[in-house]
């Protein structure tokens, strides 16, 4: 069947890594609504392309003001660092085109450095913890750094 979307998904570095955590909760049901179709989407099948900036994430985001992240006073600064590491971990590149698969197999390789660096500060440490894939990882790469 031929897709109904003519541009391909577009995700930006730290979303290519917290993603695989989602457990359904979110900040506002339309926000988890249009979490769950780019999942269904890039889980299906569809390329995904790496972004710099607002994503199709953020585009449901009540924080997203202005094409920049306003969760709090330094979220734009601190989101874009997260960007950028999570590139380097996955040894990829902006601008490029990805299947969700491939950046998938690469999760549990790069899981201890970016666990190690972000998730401890994270304000959805809590509800990544319930997911089952994100605690499996921890018990096997990160628990002593916790
Ligand atoms: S705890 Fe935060 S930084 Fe870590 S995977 Fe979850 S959302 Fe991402």
């Amino acid at each position: 069947m031929e897709s109904m979307h003519i541009s391909p998904v577009s995700l930006r570095g730290h979303h290519l890594i917290c993603l695989h955590f989602f457990n359904g909760e979110g900040y506002r049901p339309n926000f988890v609504a249009n979490l769950r179709n780019i999942l269904e989407r890039a889980e299906t099948g569809e390329q995904i392309n790496i972004c710099e900036g607002a994503d199709d994430i953020c585009s449901a985001c009540p924080s997203l003001q202005e094409k920049r992240c306003r969760y709090s006073e330094d979220s734009e600064k601190e989101i874009k660092e997260m960007d950028r590491a999570a590139i380097e971990l996955l040894h990829i590149q902006s601008h490029v085109k990805i299947s969700w698969l491939a950046i998938k197999e690469r999760i549990p390789e790069i899981f201890a450095s970016w666990a190690g660096k972000f998730c401890r500060e994270c304000d959805w440490f809590a509800v990544c913890r319930n997911n089952k894939v994100f605690t499996r990882l921890l018990d096997e790469k990160a628990q002593s750094e916790f």
